[in-house]
């Protein structure tokens, strides 16, 4: 046996609480299990591209300029195309985010006079403003693309009979968000979103259906480009860039979409054409390359985090026990002292700025205090160890991410050993 718990010691943990986590994370044996499963699955599905495309040592080379003929970027491209299975993608540093990839595949397909549908509710809160749902300079709204919503029932599941009456012949394009993000409704299985693009089709079959897939890529052995989605959407500083991209995002789909996206994002006439990748090539494919398992540490964090603070009495969605859709993990603690402690020993855990204490703050388009633990080495990486609440009712922090497991459950051990400091929580065996 190693000399474990004195390691952790060294690091701050109790042995206390050491020894409560090794008791849950027993239990989670087989979970963690059918995780690696996946995780294996999806390494071999992303080898397989990079071979059949022929990935070789002149994609990392540096492109400057105009980038005619950047065989790094284009190569990358094939490969996400062929990791999602479909007949394009566009991968690019000049993607600077989520949001940005997202409100890049909505302007690049719509057209004034054409009406966008959400038939899962509210999208995350940055395509309000992209949308126009919150006045904004440069919205689809300023150029004459009509947004409707229709609103997921009480059990989290989708209203078909509304949704089949929002679908008229101005509906060009369906966005649907697989992962709750930071709502309370339940995230969709990649199943379920291809019963609903099944659904959207059979109403009016040339729509587009597209899918926001933040947070969720490699959590499955799908994605909902495998269920009949025709552009997947998502960023590279989450799961897809494996902790590696320092930024980025990528849209892949059908051909025609993928196309009108590269003219909208560098210019009509010039398309995907242009646009030098600037030596981060290597970055993108190693991170790509990595993804899988990095995805499948950021969910047993997840799941090892529901489970401990489930057995303290608190309520954490998803459950100990759900399947998995993201790697998203909410905690409500019910005072703000516990959202406190909770991010401060997240903050304490990382290899980066771990010594900075955080703390509440005011955060431009939040309406409370926000305290954020981000310890990463790239700014805002949330698919690094992360962690941020509102200091508002219910008092939950959300957190997600881990780039390694034995990472991730420090960051968590660390959080309950700072809620037991503050006197916030009692472990059983001292009760
Ligand atoms: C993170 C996220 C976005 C936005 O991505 P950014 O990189 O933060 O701009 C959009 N949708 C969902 C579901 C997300 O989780």
């Amino acid at each position: 046996m190693l000399e474990m718990t004195s390691q952790y010691k060294e690091l701050g943990i109790s042995e206390a609480v050491y020894r409560f986590g090794q008791k849950i994370e027993e239990a989670l044996k087989e979970r963690f299990a059918n995780i690696d499963e996946v995780a294996e699955y999806n390494q071999l599905k992303v080898i397989k591209a990079m071979q059949e495309r022929r990935v070789n040592e002149a994609c990392f080379h540096y492109a400057s300029g105009y980038g005619y003929n950047d065989q790094g970027r284009d190569t990358l491209e094939e490969v996400y195309a062929s990791v999602f299975h479909t007949e394009s993608a566009l991968v690019r540093p000049q993607i600077t985010c989520g949001t940005h990839a997202l409100a890049l595949a909505l302007s690049a397909n719509l057209r004034p006079g054409d009406e966008l549908l959400s038939p899962v509710g509210k999208p995350y809160d940055t395509l309000e403003e992209v949308i126009g749902i919150r006045e904004s300079k440069g919205s689809l709204a300023e150029y004459g693309i009509t947004y409707r919503q229709v609103d997921l029932l009480e059990d989290g599941t989708f209203d078909y009979e509304k949704i089949k009456a929002a679908i008229h012949e101005k509906t060009k394009l369906v966005t649907i968000q697989r992962s709750k993000g930071y709502q309370t409704r339940p995230s969709f299985s990649v199943t379920q979103i291809g019963e609903l693009i099944a659904f959207v089709k059979s109403i009016k079959p040339d729509v587009i259906c597209m899918v926001d897939n933040c947070y969720g890529e490699f959590v499955e052995t799908i994605e909902p480009s495998d269920v009949g989605a025709d552009l997947v959407v998502g960023s590279l500083i989450k799961n897809p860039g494996g902790g590696l991209a320092p930024i980025g995002g990528y849209v892949a789909g059908k051909e025609e979409y993928i196309e009108n996206c590269a003219y909208r994002l560098t210019s009509p006439g010039l398309g995907k054409e242009v646009g030098a990748s600037l030596g981060v090539m290597q970055a993108f494919y190693q991170g790509l390359f990595l993804a899988p398992t990095v995805v499948s540490s950021a969910l047993k964090g997840a799941i090892f985090a529901a489970n401990i603070y489930e057995s303290l009495g608190y309520s954490v969605i998803p459950n100990g026990t759900e399947s998995r859709h993201d790697i998203i993990q909410a905690v409500t603690f019910g005072k703000p002292e516990g959202v406190i402690a909770f991010c401060e020993g997240i903050q304490a855990a990382a290899p980066v700025d771990s010594y900075v204490t955080p703390i509440p703050w005011a955060m431009p388009g939040y309406d409370s205090d926000v305290i954020m633990a981000v310890g990463a080495f790239v700014q805002g990486s949330s698919i690094e160890l992360s962690a941020d609440g509102p200091i508002k009712p219910p008092y939950a922090v959300y957190f997600q991410g881990g780039l390694t497991w034995p990472h991730a459950k420090l960051g968590i051990l660390m959080s309950l050993e700072k809620l037991v400091q503050a006197g916030i929580v009692t472990l059983p065996e001292a009760r």
